[in-house]
């Protein structure tokens, strides 16, 4: 076989993924990923693995492929990226969401971000890889996943509830969001690798009240009842907990940007993060945000119900606490059921995996600093947690230090450098070697 060079073909593999319309509404009316999975289990069989493709749905396409290592015996790593992408408005964007356009030095799309860019660093390291003939030192699982910006109903969940078996032995896992670069100055970057992602709890509040004439009296109306709630929920103040990877984060962070540290005070040391601080702000305590609102038809009819819905995100470890404080605020005439509800991860950012990472990143960067963060979302990550892997955000990308990287993510003109792309390749050629 003709050895193939990830580097030089990176950029081109994102591009083609990123025409490929993958888009995920939510309701499972779009394309599906059906045309991405082929696109990539092609990839893969050029190179001789033999992967397979897993529809949960109608052209709700995953594709999963094991790659032997030179010793199975030991513990598989998963390496995991989903193919679907969230919506966006054309008109918006300065070159079209679907083109894949490379233009200044970027591959421009809906997915350059998010998560077309690590789907196509896989697919040219592994391509590379095994067109040389070099395997991993241990089983390297693959898995390209659908419907992951909706939960993982028709991917991940699906995958780990009803194809257990593909992922034997593996233990580890690698996927999103994490391994950019933040920088420091001209010589330093923080890259952030995410070790743990905030739980899920998207409820639905309903009250129950007394129906009746808008002109007479009414101590049961479940409008005031609801509001009173809502506004004790979205005006309340949430303490700050600090999980051991936000203490790991400000405590690394601080110290290479030469900052003042106070623990008891760790919202002042976020605030002079720059950027960063949106992204890094939410992980320092459970928050609960008021979402929608409905109640009502007519205005002299007091109506028999009324609901809401609120996005709450518990820290892991406070999971308990937030439920505990959310029923409190709620009162005895609320009551919630669930919209959406996942687990909280967190790992320790220690051990030969994480010093793979950190070491991969050393070599290709000189000025490279690994901490650990907690993403304030959810990945495919908490339902391959539930087979017992303990999971990272790792995508590395070497990013210019005015791209305002995190702010892409769902946005308008997501694009991601060649330059990068080019880099996460090296490194992860470097990780999988040592990993
Ligand atoms: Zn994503």
């Amino acid at each position: 076989m003709t050895a193939l060079n990830g580097e030089d073909e990176v950029a081109g593999l994102c591009r083609d993924l990123i025409r490929i319309d993958s888009t995920n509404a939510g309701d499972n009316s779009g394309p599906g990923e059906r045309a991405a999975a082929e696109y990539v289990a092609g990839k893969l069989a050029e190179v001789g693995l033999e992967p397979q493709i897993l529809e949960s749905d109608s052209r709700r396409a995953n594709v999963i492929a094991r790659i032997e290592g030179e010793d199975s015996s030991r513990d598989a790593l998963l390496l995991h990226g989903h193919l679907d992408v969230v919506p966006f408005d054309a008109g918006d964007w300065t070159h079209h969401p679907l083109g894949g356009e490379i233009a200044d030095g970027c591959v421009w799309g809906r997915g350059a971000v998010d998560m077309k860019n690590m789907d196509a660093m896989i697919l040219a390291v592994v391509r590379q890889r095994l067109s040389e003939g070099r395997r991993p030192p241990r089983d390297v699982v693959l898995a390209f996943t659908a419907d992951e910006e909706a939960g993982g109903t028709y991917g991940a969940q699906w995958l780990a509830d009803k194809h257990k078996d593909l992922f034997d032995g593996c233990t580890e896992a690698i996927g999103e969001v994490g391994g950019f670069s933040v920088s420091i100055d001209e010589a330093r970057r923080l890259y952030l690798i995410e070790a743990a992602e905030k739980g899920i709890a998207w409820m639905r509040l309903t009250v129950s009240g007394r129906a009746g004439h808008g002109s007479m009296l009414n101590g049961e109306n479940a409008i005031t009842e609801l509001a009173e709630a809502v506004g004790r929920i979205g005006r309340y103040d949430w303490p700050v907990r600090l999980t051991q990877t936000v203490r790991t984060f400000l405590t690394e962070t601080s110290k290479a940007l030469e900052l003042e540290l106070d623990l008891d005070d760790a919202e002042a040391t976020v605030a002079k993060l720059g950027p960063l601080a949106r992204m890094i702000g939410a992980t320092l305590r459970n928050t609960a945000n008021p979402t929608m609102l409905q109640g009502g038809y007519k205005a002299n009819v007091i109506p028999q119900t009324a609901t809401a819905h609120v996005d709450g995100r518990f820290l892991p470890g406070y999971e308990d606490e937030f439920f505990q404080t959310i029923d409190e605020l709620l009162g005895p005439n609320v009551t919630r059921e669930f919209v959406y509800h996942d687990i909280a991860v967190e790992t320790g950012f220690d051990g030969p995996l994480v010093r793979a990472m950190a070491d991969a990143l050393l070599a290709e960067d000189p000025g490279a600093l690994a901490v650990p963060y907690t993403l304030s979302g959810g990945t495919d990550l908490k339902a391959f947690s539930r087979l017992g892997m303990r999971g990272f955000g790792f995508a590395p990308l070497k990013l210019p230090a005015d791209l305002d990287f995190s702010g892409m993510f769902h946005g308008v003109d997501e694009r991601v450098p060649v330059d990068s792309l080019r880099f996460g390749v090296r490194v992860l050629d470097r990780f999988l070697d040592g990993c």
